[in-house]
């Protein structure tokens, strides 16, 4: 079975059309996700229930869950009782939409390395949410990302290799972040990086391997330092950092590695 379908530079039209999809599923994903994310966060059994206006409780019907459409059709308020929805939802919901799109004009390829990054974008996004709103990681997001990489490692063009090196990244760099930890905690008496962190960022390593693992540290650390430096919250949150990170070093690792190389080879 050819999974491969690659964009074609000369057939401008598929291109764009497969693009224009690929937002709308990101979109659509976004909507899922963060509805998924609020529920499990509060408890709430996210398989059941039709989604509600949060001030009027309201049931919403499809018209009112079409994403980005929807709230520009309604002035971002709510249909029946007129209460502001928040600008943040579809904000989210075209960023995994050009997300997709991005990952997907990228690649110049529909392949199982790319779909298995999209689904680790929607991922990505549910626990970041989470933990910005609330700071935990829910153990359910770090287990489905868990099941994805299993399931996807098998149509890996080299299965073998990418198991090993996923495994090596998250022994090698998930174990040192993990004993920097205990020596922070140690030293400093209190808990310095949370273990949602680490368990959140050992998941990542599997998908990464150990190259694009450490690009993702790198840049985790400076998404973080950023994040820190402009948020106003005291606490903060470090699975948006790693997130980010992560896809970025999945998207444009091979490139940004290729280019350092390139520049320390003269
Ligand atoms: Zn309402």
């Amino acid at each position: 079975m050819n999974l491969v379908y690659p964009l074609f530079a000369d057939n401008m039209f598929a291109t764009i059309y497969l693009l224009v999809i690929a937002f709308c599923f990101g979109a659509v994903f976004a909507s899922f996700i963060t509805c998924t994310a609020c529920r499990v966060v509060i408890g709430e059994d996210w398989t059941k229930g039709h989604s509600h206006c949060d001030s009027c409780k309201h049931e919403l019907s499809m018209l009112d869950l079409i994403p980005i459409v929807s709230w520009l059709a309604l002035k971002g308020k709510c249909r029946y009782c007129g209460a502001k929805v928040p600008a943040r939802d579809v904000i989210f919901e075209i960023v995994l939409g050009l997300a997709f799109a991005g990952t997907l004009a990228f690649n110049l390829a529909v392949d199982p390395v790319v779909i298995q990054t999209l689904v680790l974008e929607v991922l990505l996004l549910g626990l970041s949410l989470a933990d910005y709103d609330n700071h935990i990681i829910p153990d359910g997001f770090l287990l489905a990302m868990l099941i994805v990489w299993i399931i996807f490692v098998g149509f890996m063009p080299d299965t073998q290799g990418y198991a090993l090196d996923g495994i090596i990244a998250v022994v090698v760099i998930a174990g040192i972040m993990l004993l920097i930890t205990l020596i922070l905690n140690k030293v400093l008496k209190k808990q310095s990086i949370g273990m949602g962190d680490i368990k959140l960022f050992a998941c990542c390593m599997l998908f990464t391997g150990l190259y694009r693992g450490v690009l993702t540290l790198f840049l985790a650390s400076m998404i973080g330092l950023l994040i820190a430096a402009i948020g106003r919250k005291k606490k903060i949150a470090f699975a948006p950092a790693i997130s980010i990170a992560t896809i970025i070093s999945l998207v444009f690792g091979g490139t940004l590695i290729n280019m350092y190389f390139g520049l320390i080879g003269g």
